[in-house]
């Protein structure tokens, strides 16, 4: 069984099944029609001889049967013999060969070559020693030999029947599977040819096989969108990393044929380097990402004091001329990995200083939310963000403003920030209202650290 497809290992069983319970049932019925037919025919004996019984007289040993007496009544024949079983009237039946011994009484079935026979004897006595029998024979009746004709023909229309059924099983399984072979021929196309528009046509019935086609159309889908954003992703790092390497390509072509005084080379050399140190940059957060995304950076979560936390970074950070304000919550502890809770901090920090008033005011705050959440909040006043575009600023190198990219970062940055509140076991929201100024909040649940991937 184990090497044979599904559908030829169901048909199997329901025929096999199928034979077994017709022969059960055959058997039964077979059983129930030959004890109940046999119990008739008995009682007809039975009844027969013990009629003719009143009719038999024995005087001094001289036999006499009155007029009633029937030898033969109903398919019974009744024989009358001596004491020393000769017999003294009536006929045996012609095909009745056996010497069949006598037993007062006891009515039983006799087989003679193959034909059955009920026989009962009865003993008439007469005085203290002498006597005669009474003998019954009837042949058993022809619905007995009928059921045995039913019986061998069964045998043969049997394989017949079980033939038939076991196709028509087979047709309709195949049927009922051929969804089954659409979604595999599917899914190999699928996987030899790697394109993963292709999808399984929906089966007409709304039944198992159409809520399998469902779930996987709906993977093929959501891989399509992964793999086409994992492309975009290639070709955007490539573009990002492609820009400054023309820049410094072009620079080194330009300074060896132009730069002629130290001043010159020395401004290309700074140009270079500050391409150079965005190249990096770039490089180390695709890196980072990467890592955070598969799991593989390596973690150490501490309850720290998040608002301890918030003043060493911000400590860190150089706010030019804007005015960066700390508010923390005393004692408001959490399970994180603090360099990677710090990253995040730095990131919206950075960005609120790009991106708030020149010379305008920051606001970093940590507190407890509902549900016993703690919140680390940075708000600032700077230019906002659109709401069409609050979504979008979450995506891997989205700015607003692309034009501002020479003194912005590349467009991960946000990317970075929700990955890293994924990873802790959180998560970001952003309010902003443009011209006014943007909050950017991260959510550590009380629970977090079994959000944590
Ligand atoms: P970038 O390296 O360009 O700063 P980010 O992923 O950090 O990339 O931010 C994506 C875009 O979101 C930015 O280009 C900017 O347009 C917008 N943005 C981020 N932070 C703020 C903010 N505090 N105020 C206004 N816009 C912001």
């Amino acid at each position: 069984m184990k090497g044979l497809s599904v559908k030829v290992r169901i048909t199997v069983w329901i025929t096999l099944m199928m034979l077994l319970l017709s022969g059960a049932v055959l058997v039964f019925l077979m059983s129930i029609s030959r004890s109940v037919t046999v119990q008739t025919a008995m009682t007809q004996l039975t009844q027969a001889v013990q009629s003719n019984l009143a009719y038999v007289d024995v005087d001094d040993g001289a036999l006499a049967l009155d007029d009633g007496f029937q030898f033969y009544h109903s398919g019974v024949y009744t024989l009358v013999y001596s004491s020393t079983e000769t017999l003294l009237a009536g006929q045996v039946p012609v095909s009745f060969t056996a010497s069949e011994p006598f037993t007062n009484g006891e009515t039983r079935i006799v087989d003679v070559d193959g034909d059955e026979y009920i026989v009962l004897d009865l003993w008439v006595a007469s005085g203290w020693d002498n006597g005669v029998w009474l003998r019954g024979i009837m042949e058993l009746p022809e619905q007995v030999q009928t059921s045995r004709n039913i019986l061998i023909m069964t045998m043969i229309a049997l394989p017949l029947f079980v033939f038939l059924a076991a196709l028509g099983s087979y047709i309709i399984i195949r049927r009922a599977f051929r969804p089954l072979d659409n979604i595999t021929a599917t899914v190999s196309a699928i996987n030899d040819t790697s394109d993963l528009t292709g999808r399984i046509p929906t089966p007409p019935n709304r039944d198992e096989f159409a809520r399998l086609t469902d779930t996987f159309n709906g993977m093929f889908a959501r891989l399509e969108d992964a793999f086409e954003s994992e492309k975009q992703f290639i070709a955007d790092a490539s573009h990002e990393l492609r820009t400054p390497v023309s820049i410094i390509k072009g620079a080194c072509e330009y300074a060896e044929k132009y730069d002629d005084t130290p001043e010159e080379r020395q401004e290309s050399i700074s140009m270079i380097h500050r391409q150079a140190d965005k190249m990096s940059r770039l490089i180390s957060q695709l890196l980072s990402m990467t890592r955070l995304e598969h799991g593989t950076e390596r973690l150490s979560f501490e309850q720290c004091d998040l608002g301890e936390l918030v003043e060493e970074v911000c400590a860190e950070v150089d706010c030019g001329g804007a005015r960066l304000h700390v508010e923390a919550e005393p004692e408001l502890t959490a399970s994180v990995d603090t360099a990677l809770l710090g990253r995040l901090l730095r990131n919206l920090v950075e960005n609120a200083l790009r991106y708030g008033k020149p010379d305008g005011d920051v606001w970093v705050s940590v507190s407890r939310g509902q549900n016993g959440e703690k919140l680390l909040t940075v708000r600032d006043n700077g230019i906002g963000i659109a709401p069409e575009q609050q979504e979008q600023v979450w995506k891997r190198f989205y700015q607003v403003d692309p034009s501002r990219s020479e003194n912005s970062g590349s467009g991960l940055g946000l990317a970075m920030v929700r990955q890293i509140a994924q990873t802790l076991g959180g998560y970001m929201t952003l309010e902003s209202v443009p011209d006014k100024g943007s909050t950017f909040t991260l959510h550590l649940p009380e629970k977090a650290d079994e959000n944590k991937k």
